[in-house]
């Protein structure tokens, strides 16, 4: 579905991505492992083509999009959903999930689909004319998730969901996560929480400074030494 072939990233004089592989079948849960400054949220704004590759190619579905717009990502069906939540806290839930929405132009499927992500989150259901910025810190990654469902993705790429959050609550978000994967969505996944990411993926990538230093099926990778003493604490 997803192939990254030789790409680098750079920020100004910084070199974020060197020479990155990846692939990412249809119907799979992919996490990438590393530690702060590896690249995974380069790595993620590459593909949604937030910042712009030096060399490399990124395909999707066998087009390159390397040098799409942003919106035509999500068009073509990538969503995103950032580190930090970037939800719009001054909106209220219902206006954020819409937002999610802005390319499509099929209303009363959007007000359907609203529906459905109150079911699969019903405390954002519950909340849906509260504005996003009093809502938990776990409703508004909820929220951020639900949001990026909403342009119907066919792969999604979800930035540290479980980050700053209660452990039950990275539990909650990590089985909605693997539900909406069971309904069709393939999903890269990056985490801090390398245990919790290796669990629930079907495969993983480490990545160190700027590239991928280890690749594999999530359980072998779970057993692997190296990983277990760098990244499993
Ligand atoms: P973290 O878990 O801390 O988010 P990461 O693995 O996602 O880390 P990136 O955020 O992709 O790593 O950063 C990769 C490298 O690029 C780091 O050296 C970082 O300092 C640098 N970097 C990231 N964003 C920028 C930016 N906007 N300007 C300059 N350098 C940046």
């Amino acid at each position: 579905m997803l192939e990254i072939n030789n790409l680098s990233v750079n920020y100004g004089g910084i070199q974020a991505l060197q020479d990155l592989n990846l692939h990412i079948d249809a119907g799979e849960i992919v996490t990438l492992i590393g530690a702060n400054g590896a690249g995974k949220t380069t790595t993620l704004r590459a593909i949604s083509r937030l910042v712009s590759s030096r060399s490399g190619q990124i395909i999707y579905k066998g087009k390159n999009i390397t040098d799409l717009r942003p919106d035509q990502v999500v068009r073509v069906g990538v969503a995103h959903s950032p580190e930090g939540r970037r939800v719009l806290a001054r909106q209220t839930v219902l206006d954020n999930l819409e937002l999610g929405a802005f390319l499509r132009s099929d209303r009363w499927a959007v007000k359907a689909d609203i529906e459905k992500q109150f079911q699969i989150f019903p405390r954002l259901g519950d909340r849906r004319n509260q504005l996003a910025g009093t809502l938990s810190g776990g409703e508004q990654q909820m929220l951020a998730i639900a949001r990026a469902v909403m342009s119907r993705p066919q792969l999604l790429l979800l930035d540290e969901p479980s980050l700053g959050l209660a452990p039950q609550i990275v539990r909650e978000i990590l089985k909605t996560i693997v539900a909406l994967n069971q309904s069709g969505v393939t999903i890269l996944l990056v985490e801090q929480n390398a245990t919790l990411a290796l669990q629930n993926a079907d495969r993983g990538y480490v990545m160190e400074s700027g590239t991928i230093t280890i690749e594999g099926k999530a359980s072998d990778l779970l057993s692997n030494e190296r990983v277990r003493q760098a990244y499993l604490g």
